[in-house]
């Protein structure tokens, strides 16, 4: 057995809905105290109170933009005001719109890296203070397969940042060792999200083809990889980036995927 979270203080951003909100789930059925943000106040008040009957942690939440210095430090202010401190953060909130590169505006560029880079890095800046004062500090980045390892036509600008995630990971693992802090990343396949829904179902089935597990992966199983990060016995696992994809890059040809259900 892992040595129990419970009493911990947790930050998931992007938390309302997807996988933030199943990271959210395991973190609050492990008993830590959780605030989830995002910008949806109804579905953050139905998160909340989905999250309360889970565990006997404190939930509560914080409406926020991400990619915004003063929302993040707003966000950090609040968690401390509610926990005491924060011992976890996850840097979950991001998008995924699609555009080709010949058509792709500055602006598509602008949203998807301020929203999915410079947000990481501004809620763990805001962060940082207190992750320093609990002495066991973690910081766990949704990032994900498309960009670090795989590409998929549409999402350059989006794997583009995914990757850029893991830069930024690697860096601060250093500057915030000799803090106890370790900082890793969660690499998701295709997992079964409202955002992921948003693509339609032909996407959908073409996935679960291309997945050797046959299924689309739970918010949970996002969770629980993040949750192994956030144990005391992860502490010397840092700038890490862990896969969690039903074995989807694993494939060589679409003919490996398919002799292995002959
Ligand atoms: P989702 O269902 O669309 O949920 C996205 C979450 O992020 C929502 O809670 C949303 O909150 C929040 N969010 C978006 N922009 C924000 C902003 N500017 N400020 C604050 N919060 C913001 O997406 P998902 O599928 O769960 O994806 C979550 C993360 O996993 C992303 O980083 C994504 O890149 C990554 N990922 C997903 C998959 C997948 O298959 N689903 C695969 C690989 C990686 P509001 O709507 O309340 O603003």
């Amino acid at each position: 057995m892992f040595t129990s979270i419970a009493g911990r203080n947790a930050v998931v951003t992007g938390a309302t809905k997807g996988i933030g909100k199943g990271i959210a789930l395991v973190l609050a059925r492990a008993g830590a105290n959780v605030m989830i943000t995002g910008r949806n106040a109804d579905d953050a008040a139905r998160t909340v109170a989905e999250l309360q009957a889970e565990g006997d942690g404190q939930i509560t939440s914080f409406l926020g933009n991400v990619a915004s210095p003063a929302d993040c430090a707003a966000m950090a202010q609040a968690a401390v005001d509610a926990f005491g401190g924060i011992d976890i953060v996850c840097a979950n909130a991001g998008i995924f719109p699609d555009a080709k590169l010949a058509d792709m505006t500055e602006a598509d560029l602008d949203l998807v890296f301020d929203t999915n880079v410079k947000g990481t890095m501004l809620t763990v800046q805001a962060c940082l203070p207190h992750l320093k004062a609990s002495g066991r500090g973690r910081v766990i980045v949704t990032s994900s397969i498309t960009g670090p390892v795989t590409g998929y036509p549409g999402w350059s600008h989006y794997g583009a940042s995914k990757a850029a995630q893991l830069g930024f990971m690697r860096t601060a693992a250093i500057e915030l060792a000799p803090h106890g802090i370790t900082v890793n990343a969660v690499l998701p396949g295709n997992i079964a999200t409202e955002g992921l829904a948003d693509l339609g179902a032909e996407y959908r089935a073409s996935m679960e083809a291309s997945i050797p597990q046959g299924r689309l992966g739970d918010v949970t199983d996002i969770g629980n990889a993040a949750l192994f990060f956030a144990t005391d016995e992860a502490a010397y696992v840092t700038g890490q980036a862990l896969v969690v994809d039903g074995g989807q890059i694993l494939p060589e040809s679409l003919e490996a995927l398919q002799a292995a259900r002959d």
